[in-house]
């Protein structure tokens, strides 16, 4: 197809064949399956079978391998069938290993893909003459779509309706201001910077609004063209976690290799040393030490807490911020939406010097000149459209448009008489709006915005049907009023009217808006405070509304907490540092102030939160450790620059997602500590017998891979699923700077590496002592895996085991059975030959299990001790 810009947009609109109302839905349809959906594809298609090979490059596989070649050649040379059975399960613990890598890595990735393929952004299309939110993908070409401030732009579109209309290209073009955009047709040739009669797939609207026709989708559009060129950034960032546990598994594999050489060294020099035995204790040693799976286990954790926040409401755009949440100390939170319901209902009006209360499901019958105004203004000022009995759009505007409308003022009606011309937007810098029409030749305004700001451009007053000097008493009277209604928690609006746009304005009335506070903000409030972090109201409201509102959710008590937007500008830095601490709401704030608030909080020292969903909210959000997005009410702009978007807009999701972020955390600071303590017994055992043993069997390779394998992996991804402590919402939040492993996190590990070293060893020379030595191995291997099942049933939770159902956990149910099964079945069948076992009696199982069980009371104790300390410490503070 050629290019629209040079046509004339009904040409447009004939040639796509397609017309002012839109598509017919069932067209629509037709062209979706014929041209596709409206994607750009960017990232390559993952290659599964690279992903399979590269679970085999890492140092434990090829260390494991050259153990494998190496047994080979001995079986070779010797003869041995043991020896070349143990090649043999070597290779099968290498591939098996590196199956079920791939397997988890699998399924990281593609629960991974399946959040980032949640697509927020909607765009809103005309069809059969209807206004329609539908799924970017889902836009097809001669689609009439609806741009206004704060969208992406959908695909590629020529502009017939255009009110201000400011885009930034920057995506496409590199130009950074904003360009203004025309309907108008343009010459031949002009180059795609210039083609202001087009907007493209991926440019952000900054102001205005406007109508278009989609005349190309997906790849076809101009980003699409470039897509291929464009370096898809590396979306697979890791998590702070996630990077520190790799640089612990390097330092890990680094300190394994030293002394798995220094044991291969001295055993290997001791007098008739065996080089080949020399050799697995050594790799024994590197075995137990790398913890190779602990990566994908916690991805795996990740994962399943991010889709389960999904669940929830909250959709995690960025993994880190899974972690972030856990650390979470202040949650800036929008009034408007967030904490309050967003169905806004018209309660009073003050108009000719009289307030009328309770109104909304009334008829104002008493006509007046005054109120005839009011309801122009409620009904013409907005950008609703109003579709049968119904208003759609801004909630606020809605209030007003659909409560003129039930007055007898139809907006569509009306317009047919005041035909729009021009229009002002709404920001929320401004805080005001105005809209311009044509009544007879004459062009009259109409306004509508903040109280104070309305005031400051009017002159007179419309009293008795008269216009009257607006004189500073009667300025005050109205002002008055105004705090009068936002004491009742209103939303306060001035509605005003004049002849030259927005100068010289006719003040008629003022209107009070109810938006009550959302019911689960209630006790969301609370659970904040409980949870050691620190609630803030900002709006761009009054404030008295917004002092009100946050005095009934708990989250402010005095007015001396409520800080205005023109008193922030007026302070300093560092005067805004001194005061911040005190300060619950900010009231009057514009998308500066808030980006400032930010900045200051984290300047302190706090992790902040920010929700945000206006044009103007990109900064502040990016600026936040945790940037929110409204799935509902936000912006394109705002929710892409979110690390989380809640689909629900409410506040009480933010902390639902606090506490998951918490539970994952927790969750997976209990599998590291698990692992880690694991793989340490597994070390020191290795390296205290083999030195006070010299010579003398212990665990082979393929024992502590078998260990590995079977108790270790399954039960610690079952931690993952471990539900919460009871107290996980009532303690502080955790302290970001601190490392996973330090304080009583890293003394827990060496603890227990330590005792289940302990128990290992008695078993073993236990069994020497009385058993022989056959008997020794197979009682430590089996006792290594005992200890495992008992250990995790206790250390899952912090609480004690009693107060914590372990049914709770069905995973963790379910594996440890698997594992008791697998080493039942190793137990009864020839296959504890292969692995160079022996069959135990009754009185060395006895042993096994009594030595084992002794970590399970160990455990208890500990968390005992350590509870009691740390209550101690709270004390003392
Ligand atoms: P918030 O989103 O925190 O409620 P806004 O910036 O939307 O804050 O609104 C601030 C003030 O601007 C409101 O108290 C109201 O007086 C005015 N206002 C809000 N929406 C509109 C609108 N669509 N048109 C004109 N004025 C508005
Ligand atoms: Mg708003």
């Amino acid at each position: 197809m050629g290019e629209f810009y040079n046509l004339d947009k009904n040409e447009c609109l004939k040639i796509l064949n397609t017309n002012i109302n839109g598509l017919k839905e069932s067209e629509a349809q037709n062209r979706l399956l014929k041209n596709g959906k409206n994607i750009i594809f960017t990232e390559k298609k993952k290659n599964y079978f690279l992903m399979f090979l590269k679970q085999f490059l890492n140092v434990m596989t090829i260390v494991l391998f050259c153990a494998g070649v190496i047994s080979t050649i001995f079986a070779i040379i010797e003869k041995s069938s043991s020896e070349a059975i143990n090649a043999g399960i070597i290779f099968f613990i290498v591939l098996l290993n590196g199956v079920i890598g791939f397997v988890q890595e699998f399924k990281a990735e593609k629960s991974l893909q399946n959040i980032k393929k949640l697509s927020f952004n909607e765009a809103k299309v005309l069809r059969e003459g209807v206004l329609k939110r539908i799924n970017n993908e889902n836009v097809v070409i001669g689609d009439v779509i609806f741009l206004e401030a704060g969208d992406i732009v959908p695909a590629d579109v020529r502009i017939i309706e255009n009110v201000h209309l400011k885009i930034d290209e920057s995506s496409l073009t590199g130009e950074s201001n904003p360009v203004e955009k025309s309907d108008k047709l343009i010459s031949n040739k002009t180059p795609l910077a210039d083609r202001s009669n087009m907007a493209f797939k991926g440019c952000n609207v900054t102001s205005g609004r406007g109508v278009g026709v989609v005349v190309k989708i997906g790849m076809e559009t101009e980003i699409g063209k470039i897509a291929k060129l464009l370096n898809n950034n590396n979306q697979n960032q890791q998590t702070p976690i996630q990077r520190s546990l790799k640089k612990l598994g390097l330092i890990l594999t680094f300190i394994a290799t030293a002394i798995a050489l220094t044991i291969f060294i001295i055993e290997f020099t001791k007098p008739n040393a065996s080089v080949l035995n020399a050799f697995m204790i050594a790799i024994a040693i590197a075995v137990a030490a790398i913890p190779e799976s602990l990566p994908a286990i916690v991805t795996i954790i990740m994962a399943i807490g991010v889709s389960k926040l999904a669940k929830k409401g909250a959709i995690v755009k960025n993994l880190s911020s899974v972690e972030t949440l856990g650390c979470c100390e202040i949650i800036c939170s929008d009034k408007t939406g967030t904490l309050t319901e967003n169905k806004m209902k018209l309660e009073s009006i003050y108009y000719n010097n009289k307030i009328y209360n309770k109104i909304y499901n009334k008829k104002l019958l008493k006509k007046s000149k005054e109120l005839d105004f009011c309801f122009k203004i409620m009904s013409l000022c907005n950008t609703c459209v109003v579709q049968g009995e119904n208003v759609v759009g801004d909630p606020t505007e809605v209030a007003l448009c659909d409560f003129a409308l039930k007055n007898n003022y139809n907006k569509e009606e009306l317009l047919k008489k005041y035909k729009l011309i021009d229009e002002l937007p709404f920001d929320s810098k401004r805080k005001l709006m105005t809209t311009i029409s044509s009544n007879g030749g004459k062009n009259i305004s109409f306004t509508k915005g903040g109280i104070e700001e309305v005031l400051n451009k009017c002159k007179h007053i419309m009293i008795n049907e008269k216009k009257e000097k607006l004189t500073p008493t009667k300025r005050k009277d109205i002002l008055k009023v105004a705090d009068k209604f936002a004491r009742r928690s209103l939303r306060v609006l001035g509605l005003a009217f004049g002849y030259n746009q927005e100068e010289d304005l006719i003040f008629v009335g003022l209107v009070g808006i109810i938006d009550p506070p959302r019911k689960e903000a209630f006790k969301a409030v609370k659970a904040c405070f409980e949870s050691g972090m620190k609630p803030i109201m900002i709006t761009g409201d009054h404030k008295e509304t917004a002092f009100n509102i946050a005095k009934q959710l708990g989250i402010a008590y005095s007015k001396k907490q409520v800080l205005q937007g023109v008193e922030l500008d007026k302070l300093s830095d560092k005067q805004f540092l001194k005061i911040i601490k005190d300060i619950k709401v900010f009231a009057r704030v514009t998308p500066e102030n808030k980006d400032r608030i930010v900045k200051a909080y984290k300047k302190i020292g706090k992790i902040v939160a920010m929700t945000g969903d206006g044009v103007n909210d990109a900064p502040c959000i990016k600026s936040a450790d945790i940037g929110i997005g409204m799935g509902i009410t936000g912006t394109d702009i705002s929710k892409e620059a979110a690390d989380i978007v809640l689909s629900d807009d409410n506040f009480a999701t933010i902390i639902l997602a606090v506490k998951e972020g918490r539970i994952i955390y927790k969750n997976i600071e209990k599998t590291v500590k698990f692992l880690l303590s694991a793989n340490g017994s597994e070390m020191l055992s290795i390296l205290i017998i083999s030195i006070i043993f010299p010579n003398f069997a212990f665990l082979l390779p393929i024992h502590i891979l078998f260990i590995n394998l079977i108790t270790d992996s399954l039960p610690s991804i079952a931690l993952g699923f471990e539900p919460p402590e009871s107290n996980i919402m009532k303690i502080q939040p955790r302290d970001s700077n601190k490392h996973l492993l330090s304080g009583l996190n890293g003394v827990f590990v060496v603890f227990f590496s330590i005792v289940q070293a302990l128990i290992i060893i008695s078993v073993y020379i236990i069994g020497i002592k009385f058993f022989g030595k056959n008997s020794a191995v197979t009682m430590a291997f089996y006792t290594f895996n005992i200890v495992q099942i008992f250990y995790i049933m206790s250390a899952r939770t912090e609480n004690y085991f009693f107060k914590n159902n372990l049914f709770k956990n069905k995973m963790l149910i379910i594996s440890l059975f698997i594992s008791a099964v697998i080493l039942l079945i190793i137990a009864v069948t020839p296959l504890n030959q292969i692995l160079f076992l022996t069959d135990l009696s009754f009185k060395e199982w006895f042993i096994c299990f009594g030595l084992s069980f002794s970590i399970f009371p160990i455990s208890e104790l500990y968390k005992f001790i350590t509870n009691f300390l740390s209550k101690k410490v709270e004390k003392n503070k």
